[in-house]
Order: C-alpha cells, then structure tokens, then sequence
C-alpha cells in the first residue's frame, strides 16, 4: 500500500453570504495525486461555530467531480467554428490582442467584464483595476446587480454609507425579528438555525415574516402577512403610520440623529392602516399587531433579501423598512437594526474593491472629482484617467452588446444565458458581439457556448483570497488542492491579460499596474485603498487573518479588533452625520396582470440548491429535497382552469416561454404562481424561468424584477 499523507485545510463556504467556516479534509498520495476526501464545518468561525446546512456539508462531493469542468483554454478564430485547445500563452496573447484591438478602434466603452460575486476579492480587485485603471472603462457590472444593489443605494441615501450596521450577535439579542421577502430557512439556513436557537431560549421572542409565500420560515412565524406581490413599502407606510399615530416614536433620536421625517410625515397621513392593509391584501388588523410588536420592542432586527431587492421599486422598499428602524431608533445597538442578507458569498467583498460599474473602489463615487483623484494617486494613474462616466448595470451592459454598442465583453465565474431576466435578449446580445470571453471552471453552463475565448478558471478548493460575509466579516478562502489541468486562479488570468494590454496600450515610462504577484499583495494593495474611508482596513492583512481568523470591519491600523455595530453613537456617515428619512410612495410591481396574462409568477430558492447549480446539481443528495423542476399553483386556482398535478404546462410572458410540470400548494396565494430559479438549460428544453422573467429595472439601484412577472399557463 502506498503511503498517504493527510492534512485539514480552514477556508470558508463557497455558497451562500453566511459565509460558514469550513475544514477541508485532503490526502496526497505518494504519487503527488491529490483529493478532498471530506469537509466539515469549522467550530472556531464565529459565523456557524461549526455548524454547515445541507450545501456546505456535500461540498466534497462537488468538489471531486471533474465532470464537466475546463481544464485548458480554448479558441475559435470564427463564429460556427468549433473552439480549439490552445496553450495559455496563445489564449493570454489573443484575448489581450482582441480587447485592446477593439479599445483602439472604438474606445474603452467598447468592452464591458460582466462578472460575479462569487469572485474572490483579489479577483474583483484585479478586474475592477483592469477595467477602469488600465482600459479606462466602467463597464464592469456583476450578478451582484442581480442581488443586492437595492440594499446598497438604502444604506448609502439612508446612512450615507454601504454596508450593514449589524452583525450576527444580533441574531441572538433581537426580541422581535422582522423577516421581509427573506425565506431564511432555505437562503440562509444557518443563520436561520440561530434564530431558532434564541427563540427556543427565549420564547417570548417573536417573529414577523413578510412574503406572498407560505415559505418553511414563513411556517413558523407568529405572525405571517401574506402581503400581495410588490406591496411593501404600503405595508411599511402603513406600519409607520401607525406607530405615529400611536405615539410609539423615538422623538429624541429623530430629533437628534436624523433629517427629512417632517416630509415623510406629511406623505404617510394617508397610508393609514386600513389603506394600508387593503393595498397588501391583508387584514388590517395584522398590520396594527406588527406594527404593535416592532414598535414596543426592546430590541427590533429586521432581515430582508432578494424579496425587497429583486424589484422596480427595490430602493423604495429598502427605505420604507429603514425608517421604520430610524423612527423608533432601532439601530446601533444589540439586537436591532436592517440586517440585508447577502445572496452571494462575495457580493460584499465585490462592493468594497468597487467592481461595480456605479461605484470606485473603497465606497468611493465614480462621478466625484476628488475620489477619482485620490484613486488614480493610489494606482499611480496620471491625473485625469479615470472615466467620470458611470459605467453600464447589468441589464444595459446586455442591451448595449446586443445594439452593438459595446463589442466585447469578457464573462468571469458566472452564467447569464441563465441568470439574467429576459435571457431571450441576452442570447441574441452575445449572438451579436463581436468578441465574447468566457471564464469559468464549468464547461456546461449555457453561456460557455457563446464563447470566442473560453479560459478555464480554478475554483473552490483550489484558489487562495478573502471573501466577505454579510455581517461584514473577512474571511479567508484557501486552497487544499491544485488546480485540475491548466486551470488558474481568477486574479491571475486577468493580471496576464493586462499586463499584455499594458504593454501595448501604457504610456512609456508609466509605473507598472500589476506589479502584484499573489493574493495577499493584491489584498495589500486593496487595503491601502481603504485607508481613511468608512471600511477602512488597515490594520488588517493575510497573516493576520491568518493568525487572528476572520475580522469584521472597519478595523482601521490602530484597532485591536473590527467593528462588530456601526453607528452605535448616532453619528451616521453623511456629511453632517444625521440618518436621512425619504419619501417613499407605494408604487406598483412593473408589470400588472391582464387579460392575457392573469397570473403573477414569483420566483425563489430550493432549500438544497445553488444558483444555477453548476456545483450542486453535480451532487445527487441534494436533489432529494426537490427532485425535478416544477411550477407551483394554488389548488382552487388549478381546479377553476380543469388542471392536475404532474401535467406540463407552458408558463407564457410577453417576453418568452418555458414548459414546467404542475405542482398543487396552497403555499402559493390564489392567483399566483412559484418556480424556482434554479434549474437551466441543462435540466429543460429551455433556460429556465428567465425565458419569462421581468427586465424592469429600479430607477436608482438598477437592479432588475426579477421576483414577479405577469404571466399565463396553459397546458403544454
Ligand atoms: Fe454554506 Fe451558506 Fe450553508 Fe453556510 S449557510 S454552509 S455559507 S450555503
């Protein structure tokens, strides 16, 4: 027998915004052959103490399979031409070749890098520096769009800054917890495990839950308003209103913290709750008793996702439910506050590098003369590179290929053939490009197709960075094996590119922009961006999270520890330190109901799925839960149209259509309809349920409706 050599490896979770520590088992054998024989929840992270949910255990499993992985890049020189293998200097050469053939013909806005927030922040850091630092683009948006920018532009207009002022301690303090558009039980189950636990402690804990959906968190509430489709910011309004009404304000801290309540006041004397409650579709009475409990509340937590986010009117809805923190000063201190829960286990860290097309790095405003300043002076820029023009958000970056505005665009570790709303049009963008990067570990995502230049990309388990979790904690991931074939890490890929365009499109005697050889160098030069700024982490490095473990910020050069509360003294990040109340009218979900499309289609998550389940549809357990893709409908409203469960039905919208088997719930409210947004093209004759999604974007985050479209079903 030969021998084996085994050893653990501490990385975090490469799911969800939790962010659970976790070990990875590995043996070597004496050939040099490695592999991940196991992994476990990590006890010494403060996110899970040990504690995984049914995706992080069966991460091994995922991980071992090297079915339908890239293992080395490939080209085509022509569109119908198969792509090629070819070495990495020929891939590296072209795609150099390519992109700044395209910026000296049409200039930098020419090429867009749609990217993902499950990049690791050394990734997001190197692409967002290529991007506008180097090309002089902001063409640089991520699935975080897709995600969280409703609840970025809330804290910024509420607080002045991005980021949450809570942290998971908080979990266990709150004595009411709001849940709105959250199914925490599936999206976040360990978080949703500690809830559990408090409440089992404490019962006179109570919870709150907001959602169309009779979802598993929903199940165990005490009080469950099934609001109607998009009506939040009535129902929180009409909250508002009440604790007004009632006397049930924190008139010292509005006074004292925070501006503009006069003028909210003003528009919320008509929201009262009987209006209120008859816009959600609910009992006013329900309205007045949440109300009651998050007003007379020591300690009031709310935790909102994709429900308020995923919406034309995502800002409003982020806002609404602020103030209703703001009003009764819940917030800065344990147990009460906004917590957003981050989807994505990156989609923070991809925020404070600035990988956005609306944002520079470190929370810094791309239309602001003196933050491009200061950046340029960081990268060592002459005065004047970066571009002040915000750059293209996800759905206008698709829309600009397809009108062929934008020529290029480079995809990293992500699948919108199958994530974006209205992939119709996505399809026919990346048709029309003129030259289409993809990079990924996965070779059977619906996107690789399109791809000119397809560059295999390590993933889980073999890359080394941070990501950062949702209570703003930094964590580090690290490799336990190497990369299958010619795989390589993100950061690397693209420094290469870059340094190729760099010696041909750089100033002589410009100082060199990728200089940085390894993940803890470009995390030293991310840190250095932070200095001063409201994430300011200078005082944090690899080695010391290494020796330390994960840290939240801020955690400034002089701290001894991070911040686990923000905005504990009141003094809140505007300019003149107040909070800021807006007004927040109920506006309606984007697309009404009619005649030809009577039903309102929600989207959602499968407990044990991921995303688009490049890594979790290569594990068989998880599909024990939910073994095949379904449209769910209220049994009166199947009985009334003459349907039964398992039929297929085709599920219509003005923009595409998709074939689904019936499921019968009454989970689901009388008039609409759920699909979950997992499954592709891999697992349909069709990709998925954004053949049918809704395009309409906020005005102000930009983040698509992605959770609600008019539709019809008829059987198939
Ligand atoms: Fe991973 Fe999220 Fe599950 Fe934790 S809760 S194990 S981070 S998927």
């Amino acid at each position: 027998r030969l021998p084996i050599e085994r050893r653990s490896t501490r990385s975090t979770c490469c799911y969800c915004g939790v962010g659970c520590g976790v070990l990875i088992h590995g043996a070597r054998d004496a050939q040099g052959h490695e592999r991940i024989t196991g992994v476990e929840g990590d006890p010494q992270h403060p996110a899970n103490f040990g504690r995984l949910c049914s995706k992080g255990r069966t991460l091994a499993d995922s991980a071992r399979s090297l079915h339908g992985r890239v293992l080395q890049p490939e080209l085509r020189r022509q569109r119908g031409e198969p792509r090629r293998p070819v070495d990495w200097g020929l891939a590296l050469d072209t795609v150099a070749e390519r992109l700044s053939g395209i910026v000296e013909r049409h200039g930098p806005d020419a090429v867009a890098f749609y990217i993902s927030g499950q990049l690791l922040t050394e990734d997001y850091y190197v692409f967002n520096k290529l991007a506008k630092g180097l090309l002089g683009t902001n063409n640089i948006d991520t699935n975080s769009r897709l995600c969280m920018s409703s609840a970025v532009t809330g804290y910024k207009l509420a607080f002045g800054a991005d980021g949450p002022p809570t942290c998971y301690e908080d979990l266990e303090h709150a004595k009411t917890v709001l849940f709105a558009g959250s199914n925490a039980a599936y999206a976040h189950p360990v978080l949703f495990r500690r809830l559990e636990d408090a409440k089992a402690r404490d019962p006179g804990v109570r919870w709150i839950v907001i959602d169309p959906r009779r979802t598993d968190t929903a199940a165990m509430a005490d009080l469950h308003l099934p609001i109607q489709p998009g009506t939040d910011v009535a129902l929180f309004n009409g909250m508002l209103h009440h604790l007004i009404w009632e006397g049930l304000l924190d008139q010292r801290f509005i006074d004292a913290h925070t501006t503009g309540f006069a003028e909210l006041k003003q528009l919320l004397r008509e929201y009262t709750p009987r209006m209120s409650a008859e816009i959600c579709g609910i009992p006013a009475n329900d309205l007045v008793t949440a109300a009651e409990w998050f007003g007379r509340s020591p300690a009031a937590l709310s935790l909102y996702c994709m429900g308020l986010n995923q919406s034309a009117h995502g800002t409003d809805k982020n806002l609404a439910l602020i103030h209703l923190h703001l009003a009764t000063g819940q917030v800065g201190r344990p147990g009460a506050g906004p917590f957003s829960l981050t989807g994505q286990p990156n989609a923070m860290g991809g925020r404070e590098v600035g990988g956005m097309a609306t944002m520079l790095a470190a929370h810094r405003e791309i239309t602001d003369d003196a933050h491009r300043a200061e950046v340029e002076a960081l990268w060592t820029l002459a005065p004047g590179t970066l571009s002040p023009k915000p750059g293209l958000a996800a759905v206008e970056l698709f829309d600009a290929v397809r009108a062929g505005k934008v020529k290029a665009v480079w995809i990293a570790c992500t699948n919108p053939v199958h994530s974006m709303p209205d992939i119709g049009q996505v399809r026919e963008a990346l048709q029309r490009a003129e030259y289409v990067i993809v990079q990924d570990a996965f070779a059977d995502t619906d996107t690789v197709p399109y791809a000119d230049a397809l560059l295999p990309a390590a993933t889980w388990g073999e890359k080394d960075g941070t990501v950062t979790n949702s209570e703003r904690r930094i964590s580090r991931v690290r490799a336990a094996v190497a990369a299958p074939g010619q795989a390589k890490p993100d950061w690397w890929i693209v420094r290469e590119v870059a340094r190729r365009i760099e010696a041909r499109l750089a100033a002589p005697g410009a100082a060199p922009l990728f200089a940085a050889d390894a993940p803890a160098a470009i995390f030293d030069e991310h840190r250095a961006l932070t200095v001063g700024r409201d994430l300011d982490i200078g005082g944090l490095d690899h080695a010391r999270l290494d020796d330390d473990g994960p840290q939240q910020w801020p955690f400034p050069a002089d701290a001894a520890q991070g911040q686990a509360r923000r905005y504990g003294d009141g003094v809140f990040a505007t300019a003149d330190g107040r909070a800021r109340f807006h007004v927040t009218p109920y506006r309606p979900v984007a697309e009404q109901t009619s005649a030809r499309f009577p039903l309102r289609l929600l989207t959602g998550r499968l407990r044990d799925q991921w995303h688009g389940m490049s890594r979790t549809g290569r594990v068989p357990a998880l599909f024990a839960h939910s073994p095949e893709p379904g449209l769910r409908m209220h049994p009166d409203d199947a009985a009334r149209r003459g349907l039964k469960a398992g039929e297929l039905m085709r599920i219509v919208s003005k923009r595409g259509e998709l074939v689904l088997p019936l499921e019968l719930s009454d989970e689901v409210l009388s008039g609409t309809v759920f699909a979950a947004m997992h499954w592709s093209g891999q697992y349909l004759s069709s990709g998925g349920i954004n053949e049918v999604s809704q395009p309409a974007v906020d005005a102000r985050s930009r983040q698509p409706e992605l959770k609600h479209a008019a539709v019809r079903v008829e059987k198939a």
